[in-house]
């Protein structure tokens, strides 16, 4: 019988779903999505965490215990460092013991522990583990590997040619779908996948110049892209007529190139990401304002936060919003903020003129 193994739609799931759904298919796994986030999801995740944990961590639970009864496993990678750099927040590094220790009944978890810094092959060490424990032979969790790394880059490329998440994950998938059967994609066939992925246009992209202001939305990926914690912000912001930018839009290359201008260097590797990819908007005068999504109780943000307030009155006191946003945020209430943000940079930017 085919293993059925649930993926939690939440915090890592943003930047990694495409290549964990390439290597757990090509293993011949079936990969179960927990659903959109939903108020009954967040009320389970309360249920679950204690009171001050972030809002984040407690959608992970909500997620985790929404998989219960439909799947054989879960997983839930320990990801202490992507990029050799910093290690992800405490909360990443102790999730899986986390969930284990409040929720019952669960599935066996699969938790591969990701860490570059032990070597560059470390993470595929890791990962064939898990096709050991899914019975997968050598030979087909390394192919499946490879396809994994292929698609993870093709998405990546998607993202910073300014696509959502949502949009990129669909076009992962179609490249994937259109590789041939019988054989593993070569590399210079993904290579130049991955180039064109790079290269093409985006709706956004195309209409970019018809929008009034350009502005950078920041926060960890967790938070910008699930719709329901942030009450739609993306949406609501371009029905404003805004055109947005966030830290995932900005390539791997130009965040690392900020790292060494960045006068405080962060322990976490999302609290960088967010401070690099803004420095680089800075530098390319590239936004009218920004808006920093921030998770009520999450400990890194709080000097995030400060050190975005402070860079943006450095930057001819470009307008700045702080939105901190917990499972008891209403709709009316984030608007109406919104509102008054994109009609402020609209008529400062009539002003500059
Ligand atoms: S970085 Fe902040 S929001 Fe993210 S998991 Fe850690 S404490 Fe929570």
């Amino acid at each position: 019988m085919t293993a059925r193994v649930g993926v939690p739609r939440s915090l890592a799931y943003y930047a990694f779903y495409p290549q964990w759904k390439t290597y757990l298919e090509e293993l011949g796994t079936e990969v179960v999505l927990s659903p959109p986030t939903t108020k009954d999801i967040i009320d389970q995740g309360i249920k679950y965490t204690v009171t001050d944990a972030c809002i984040p961590i407690k959608v992970f639970h909500g997620h985790v215990a929404a998989l219960i009864g439909q799947v054989d496993y879960i997983l839930i990678p320990r990801l202490v460092s992507i990029d050799g750099d910093a290690t992800l927040c405490p909360k990443f590094l102790g999730l899986s013991d986390m969930i284990k220790a409040s929720i019952q009944g669960i599935p066996p978890l699969l938790t591969p522990r990701l860490d570059i810094r032990d070597g560059r092959f470390a993470p595929m060490k890791a990962w064939l583990r898990v096709a050991k424990k899914l019975g997968a032979g050598r030979q087909k969790a390394w192919l499946a590997y490879r396809k994994a790394v292929q698609v993870g880059q093709y998405y990546e490329a998607l993202l910073a040619n300014h696509m959502l998440p949502s949009e990129a994950m669909l076009a992962a998938d179609k490249w994937r779908a259109s590789w041939p059967k019988k054989r593993p994609l070569s590399l210079a066939e993904a290579r130049s996948g991955i180039a064109s992925a790079k290269a093409s246009k985006t709706p956004m992209e195309a209409t970019a110049t018809s929008r009034q202001v350009q502005l950078a939305v920041v926060g960890y990926p967790y938070m910008l892209y699930d719709d329901y914690v942030t009450c739609g912000l993306l949406t609501n912001l371009k029905s404003l007529g805004a055109n947005i930018l966030t830290p995932e839009m900005v390539p791997a290359k130009c965040r690392k190139a900020q790292a060494k201008k960045q006068p405080k260097y962060l322990f976490w590797h999302y609290s960088n990401q967010v401070i690099r990819a803004t420095y680089h908007f800075f530098e390319e005068k590239m936004i009218d304002g920004l808006i920093h999504v921030t998770a009520f109780g999450c400990g890194p943000d709080a000097m995030v936060d400060k050190l975005l307030e402070l860079d943006c009155r450095k930057q001819n006191r470009l307008p700045y919003l702080s939105l901190c946003l917990d499972e008891h945020t209403g709709v009316a209430g984030v608007m109406t903020r919104l509102e008054a943000f994109v009609d402020m940079l609209v008529r400062r930017k009539g002003d500059l003129r």
